[in-house]
């Protein structure tokens, strides 16, 4: 896709941008400055490149090739809802929902598929209840349903006693590969430059920031660090270390034993089955779509790994797929208990699993934009549209008190 990103990148080298020096030394000079470079092509660094390619003259810049399977943006789909049990997210969404639906009518593509999506939980549950306030607060269509309700409407569902249902009627799925791609052109469209394929080595910061990758040097008045897993590595070259964990995702896909048992042609809902600690959910899917007569179950946690030994160091995913198996058999007995396909995404959580969207404490020109844990992708329109309002010095069209980086105590790399 950034194909011209990376013949650009072998033009330059060409024409002598990148020199080198007597002796085969290779010493680069500086390729350009931009008003803006965003470190990271995911979901959240292309959202917020787009919006800044609006009003100043943006770079982007990946590691990989793009499209890549790295990190976290990357699949067929994401669940999208209204529901929450923190209510400022709640309260982003119904701008997601207008922005996602922007996306799609200016690049004609059908991104967001209306299916409903279930929360499965003990009545007595805080966080079941907190979701269905915020639903009733900020009028959100939804039903309450009891587990008799739920076996007669989805009779391939068995809930355990105490277990009712909050049904979401305003979620669906979003194509995340297709929305990702979508992002990048538009970005493209307004002017924005992509650079893939290159790895950000080091950063100077400055007034006028200086970004070293590995095929050239580049500076801004403005930087944004949106760096998925990689956002410690990135922090540390900035003398910053944020609390998060990285964690490798089992991304499960299950075969219908009938086929269509759970289809989203036969109008089955994504689903959420929360625990009774309030802010974990722990196990979720989508109907089957993507791959014919498999649906999508994941256990919303993983195992800790490094993002560039994820497929190296990684012990746990058969204790997942146990768990996943253990309760599909319970709950979900239409599914053959033996995941018929088997991918990998990764996780970047905070402690309190809320995202970290801010200046650096030290250097207001560079932001901030990282900890997504688990739930960034539908929220991604918003998202980049404060980080881009932090980068131009805007007031910020949300209260982003919750996802400030004073509320950790931090560590200095200095
Ligand atoms: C299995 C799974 C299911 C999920 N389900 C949902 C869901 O249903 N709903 C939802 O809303 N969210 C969901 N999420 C979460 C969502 O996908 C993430 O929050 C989101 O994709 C995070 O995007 P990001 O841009 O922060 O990170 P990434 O997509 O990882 O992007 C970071 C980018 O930075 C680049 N980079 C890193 N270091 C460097 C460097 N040194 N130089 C240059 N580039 C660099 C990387 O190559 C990468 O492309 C899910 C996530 C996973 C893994």
């Amino acid at each position: 896709m950034c194909h011209s990103g990376r013949v650009a990148a072998s033009q330059r080298q060409r024409s002598g941008c990148v020199e080198r020096a007597a002796g085969g030394v290779c010493k680069m000079s500086v390729q350009g400055e931009v008003d803006t470079i965003v470190i990271g092509a995911g979901i959240q660094g292309s959202y917020t490149a787009y919006h800044l390619s609006k009003h100043s003259k943006t770079l982007l810049i990946d590691q990989f090739a793009l499209p890549h399977a790295r990190g976290s943006s990357h699949g067929q789909t994401r669940i999208i809802r209204n529901v929450y049990a923190k209510t400022y997210y709640t309260a982003m969404m119904t701008e997601c929902y207008q922005l996602w639906k922007q996306l799609e009518a200016e690049t004609n593509t059908e991104l967001f598929r209306p299916t409903g999506l279930l929360v499965l939980g003990k009545e007595g549950n805080p966080s079941f209840q907190t979701m269905k306030s915020t639903l009733i607060d900020n009028n959100v269509p939804m039903t309450t349903l009891t587990s008799a309700d739920v076996s007669k409407r989805f009779p391939a569902v068995q809930l355990p006693r105490g277990v009712s249902a909050l049904l979401d009627k305003t979620a669906g799925i979003l194509y995340a590969d297709r929305a990702l791609k979508n992002v990048q052109d538009l970005f493209r469209r307004f002017g924005g430059i992509i650079r893939d394929g290159e790895k950000v080595v080091q950063i100077q910061p400055s007034d006028l920031v200086t970004v070293t990758t590995t095929a050239g040097i580049y500076r801004a008045k403005r930087l944004v660090i949106t760096a998925g897993p990689w956002t410690n590595k990135l922090l540390n070259l900035v003398g910053l270390q944020l609390p998060l964990e990285t964690l490798k995702i089992t991304v499960c896909y299950w075969k219908e034993k009938i086929p269509g048992t759970y289809g989203i042609s036969k109008g089955f809902p994504c689903f959420m089955r929360i625990n009774s600690d309030p802010d974990v959910h722990e196990f979720y899917g989508l109907p089957s779509n993507e791959y014919p007569g498999l649906m999508k179950v994941c256990y919303h946690s993983g195992s800790r790994a490094d993002p560039d030994e994820r497929d190296v160091s990684f012990q746990r995913p058969s204790q997942d797929v146990e768990l996943l198996r253990d309760f599909l058999s319970r709950e979900f007995p239409g599914l053959d208990p033996n995941p018929a396909v088997v991918e990998s995404c990764m996780y970047t959580n905070t402690p309190d699993y809320d995202f970290i969207l801010d200046h650096h404490p030290d250097h207001k020109n560079i932001i901030v934009g990282a900890g997504f844990s688990g739930h960034g992708f539908k929220l991604a329109p918003v998202v980049g549209k404060v980080l881009s309002e932090l980068c131009l010095g805007e007031k910020p069209s949300y209260d982003l008190s919750p996802f400030k980086i004073c509320r950790f105590h931090l560590k200095s790399v200095l």
